[in-house]
């Protein structure tokens, strides 16, 4: 099944010329050369469309754990003061530049934990159930971690998950989510929603959603609205302040490249920061700056996103973090968008001359409801066909019971990896 998209701009060609004329034009080109890429036996680079899973390596990376690890050897205690970066504040080094991949204010920025904990902690402030107003909304299909973290913290204020998630599918038929079914089902259960707590971008169907639209829909009805960005940092252009929800977090070892296990984002909005009466799950670190170290013991909230930061940072993994938001930070997310859209639509239009009655995209085909991402679903096919088409020279996703996940990076992949991936795949469906 074919479904026509809208017509591309650009007057895409099936060649491989033609896309090293793309590359040649690609302002963004060099950047690629900044990172490792797996090694192949022909020493080529790999065709690697797995960065929405875990982001490839900067070059830089080894320099920034290698200073903090000689800090350490030189330094000791010391470096916490002494230290080139020093440690004790180092979160505060990340901040700008991770609000500004986010499209946020420094004061609603912290880098902390890893994702799901930061899940469960934004939860446990902007989650407060009253016996009429206790349901959260998800998208249907989210994230495993996402689904437990809701049903338990559901379960954890006494609510039955059956009775109080309530996850909004597509219409039969559909692959994705229409905003106006979204807006309706927040509307029709109105005063009953606590949180509406939507993923920026679906990490199964690729579809980006209109966070202005739920935002705005989950505050006129009176919820908080969260969002899960894992898939959307670093890939799309975000203006999570201007949004306007309460809360979101990220993980960073996707798109932004931070290496196994990074240390992840958290954003909660302005409107919050000197919200002291929300319930934390408290630790020294959120503690007020000047009194940390008289070691008092009553809490006083950091103003700020920072105010829910528990433990002292890991260093190294902030210092992975660090190496990989400086290359954002040159590259500006707005460019890597425009290039991303333009990456994403020549995949497109590959998969389409492609020509195979199996294969159908379920990621939107509007470039606005999605980021790099394309989800192909290959109808009738099963691992083998999978098995066919990745191995050294060819990283993709399979994700039962049809769907291939490919994802080519504006920063790091080029046209040429496009077309490439496309032949592979042509090749695969032939065998
Ligand atoms: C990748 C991803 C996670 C992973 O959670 P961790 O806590 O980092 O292990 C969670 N939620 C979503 C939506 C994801 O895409």
């Amino acid at each position: 099944m074919i479904i026509a998209g809208p017509a591309n701009e650009e007057n895409y060609e099936a060649s491989r010329e033609y896309s090293r004329e793309k590359d040649a034009l690609d302002p963004l080109r060099a950047f690629r050369n900044r990172f490792h890429f797996p090694e192949t036996d022909s020493g080529e680079d790999a065709v690697y469309f797995t960065g929405n899973s875990l982001g490839l390596q900067p070059k830089t990376t080894k320099d920034y754990v290698d200073q903090e690890l000689a800090d350490w050897a030189r330094l000791a205690v010391e470096g916490h003061f002494e230290a080139a970066h020093p440690w004790l504040p180092y979160h505060e080094f990340l901040t700008e530049k991770m609000a500004e991949v986010v499209g946020a204010k420094p004061i609603e920025t912290v880098v902390m934990n890893s994702l799901t904990v930061n899940l469960h902690l934004l939860m446990v402030s902007f989650y407060r159930p009253s016996k009429e107003r206790f349901k959260i909304m998800i998208e249907g299909k989210a994230f495993p971690s996402d689904q437990y973290a809701v049903k338990s913290q559901l379960a954890f204020h006494g609510i039955d998950p059956a009775e109080g998630l309530i996850e909004v599918t597509p219409r039969t038929g559909e692959t994705w989510l229409r905003t106006e079914d979204i807006v309706a089902a927040i509307k029709e259960h109105g005063e009953s929603l606590a949180l509406v707590m939507f993923g920026g971008v679906n990490y199964y169907t690729g579809q980006a959603f209109d966070l202005d639209s739920i935002s705005e829909a989950g505050h006129s009805v009176g919820a908080v609205v969260g969002f899960d960005l894992a898939h959307a940092a670093g890939n799309i252009h975000l203006r999570l302040h201007e949004t306007g929800a309460d809360f979101a977090c990220w993980c960073s070892y996707k798109y932004l490249n931070s290496g196994p296990g990074g240390v992840a984002g958290v954003f909660v909005h302005e409107r919050h920061k000197a919200n002291f009466d929300l319930p934390r799950f408290s630790g020294w670190w959120g503690h007020d700056k000047d009194s940390r170290f008289q070691m008092g013991p009553d809490f006083k909230a950091i103003e700020g996103a920072e105010g829910w930061q528990i433990s002292n940072p890991p260093i190294f993994q902030m210092a992975a973090l660090m190496a990989s938001l400086e290359i954002f930070s040159e590259a500006g997310m707005a460019k890597l968008s425009a290039k991303s859209k333009d990456l994403t639509g020549y995949l497109e239009f590959l998969l389409d001359d492609i020509g195979d009655e199996r294969i159908s995209v379920i990621t939107p085909r509007d470039p606005n409801q999605r980021g790099c991402q394309l989800s192909i679903r290959v109808d009738g096919a099963d691992r083998s066909l999978f098995e066919r088409l990745s191995g050294q020279e060819v990283f993709a996703d399979w994700r039962e019971p049809d769907v291939i996940r490919v994802a080519p990076v504006p920063l790091y992949n080029s046209f040429e990896d496009v077309f490439r991936f496309s032949e592979r795949l042509r090749k695969a469906l032939g065998e």
